[in-house]
């Protein structure tokens, strides 16, 4: 079962169809089963396709920021920040 930190991870992979089968399967299995991530690749969906007919423009900042948002909770590995001492 893929988590929700991997359907992200591979929503693109989906939305355009570069998935195996079996993948194809465990990722349809998990959207039945959470809405979130219904609603994320809805959201991506939509980002690509307007991201699709803007080609040279960057993300719209709205769009980021919504999607930031609404994933703001969500546990995701983040680099270390260098701290200044002093
Ligand atoms: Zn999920």
């Amino acid at each position: 079962m893929l988590t929700c930190q991997q359907m992200t991870e591979v929503c693109t992979e989906y939305l355009e169809g570069r998935m195996p089968f079996g993948e194809r399967l465990s990722f349809q299995l998990h959207l039945g089963m959470c809405r979130h991530c219904r609603l994320y690749l809805r959201q991506m969906k939509t980002t690509i396709e307007t991201l699709g007919r803007l080609d040279d423009q960057p993300m719209p900042t709205e769009v980021r920021e919504a999607l930031r948002t609404r994933f703001r909770d969500w546990k995701r590995p983040r680099p270390p920040v260098d701290v200044p001492s002093g």
